[in-house]
C-alpha cells in the first residue's frame, strides 16, 4: 500500500495519567490533512542504528485545521515509546504517514453504539465520540465501557464525565479490574459482564472494540454467541 507522508510538528504534550501522555501535532505547509473518525497514522521512529514504523490511533475528531492529537502508553522495554518519552519536545518533527483504516462509524447511527476500550484503546472511540457530538450527527443512545486497572489510569475522565452530564443519552461507564469496593463505588472487574448485561435482550446495536487482543478476542466470542453479526462488531486491535 502507497502512503502520503506528512511533517507533524509537537506542539503540545500532556501527561494525562502515569504512564500515558498525549501528543498534540500540527501539519505544516500547504497540505491539507483530513482523516475519518477512528482512523490512525504510521510515525516513523529514527532510533540509532535503525527506521521503526509505530501506529497510533488518532485520539481527536476531525477538524479543518491540521492538528490532530494522539496518546501513547510508555512501554518502557519496547522501543518507539521509549523514544517518544525521551526523545520528543514541543517543536519536534516526526515524519507520520496519511491517515488509514477502516474503523469508522456508520453513515447512518440509527441503532445504540457500544463502545468497548482498554487503555489507549480508547483514543479512536474518543474521536469518534467527539465527532458525533461536533457535527451534531442523530444517534441513538451511546454507551462507553471503559476498562482499566486503576482510577488513576482512567484516560479523558473528567471530559467523558462531562459528556454524560451534558447527553442523557451518552452513558459512560469505567470498569476497574484491581481496585476494590472500599477504593471504588463505580463497576468492579472487567468490561465483559457490562456489555452483556446492558445487551441482555439483544436489540440491535453496533459495536466498536479497540484496545489489545485478549479483551477483542473475548468480546467478539461473547457477542457472537449473542448473535451479534460481523457487521455489528467492528474491533481494532493494537497488538
Ligand atoms: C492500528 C493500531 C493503532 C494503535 N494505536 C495506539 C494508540 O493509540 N496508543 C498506543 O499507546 N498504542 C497504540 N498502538 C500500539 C503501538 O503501535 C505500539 O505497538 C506501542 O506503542 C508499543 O510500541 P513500542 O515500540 O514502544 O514497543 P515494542 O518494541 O513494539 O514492544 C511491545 C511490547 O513487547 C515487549 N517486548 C519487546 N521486545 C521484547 C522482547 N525481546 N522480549 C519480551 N518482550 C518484549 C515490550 O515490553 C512491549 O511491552 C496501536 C497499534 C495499532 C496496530
Amino acid at each position: 500500500m502507497n502512503y502520503e507522508f506528512y511533517e507533524a510538528e509537537v506542539f503540545k504534550i500532556e501527561d494525562e495519567t502515569p504512564d500515558v501522555k498525549r501528543f498534540h501535532f500540527k501539519i505544516g505547509g500547504e497540505n491539507k490533512f483530513e482523516f475519518k473518525a477512528g482512523q490512525f497514522v504510521m510515525f516513523d521512529i529514527p532510533l540509532e542504528t535503525t527506521i521503526i514504523s509505530r501506529s497510533y490511533s488518532i485520539a481527536s475528531a476531525p477538524n479543518n485545521d491540521n492538528t490532530f492529537e494522539i496518546c501513547a502508553a510508555l512501554k518502557s522495554e519496547g522501543l518507539a515509546t521509549p523514544w517518544l518519552w525521551h526523545h520528543v519536545t514541543i517543536g519536534s518533527k516526526l515524519k507520520c504517514s496519511s491517515p488509514v483504516g477502516k474503523f469508522l462509524l456508520p453513515e447512518t447511527i440509527d441503532v445504540d453504539l457500544c463502545f468497548i476500550a482498554t487503555g489507549t484503546g480508547i483514543a479512536p472511540l474518543r474521536s469518534m465520540i467527539l465527532d458525533i457530538y461536533h457535527s451534531g450527527r442523530p444517534h441513538k443512545n451511546i454507551y462507553l465501557i471503559f476498562g482499566n486497572r486503576w482510577e488513576k489510569n482512567i484516560l479523558y475522565r473528567a471530559e467523558f464525565e462531562q459528556l454524560q452530564h451534558l447527553h442523557p443519552e451518552f452513558t459512560f461507564i469505567p470498569v476497574l479490574s484491581r481496585e476494590t469496593a472500599e477504593t471504588w463505588k463505580g463497576a468492579l472487574g472487567y468490561v465483559h459482564s457490562i456489555y452483556m448485561q446492558l445487551f441482555s435482550d439483544n436489540r440491535k446495536a453496533y459495536f466498536y472494540l479497540c484496545g489489545w487482543s485478549a479483551m477483542i478476542k473475548e468480546a467478539r466470542l461473547n457477542l457472537k454467541e449473542r448473535g451479534y453479526t460481523k457487521q455489528e462488531i467492528k474491533f481494532e486491535v493494537y497488538d
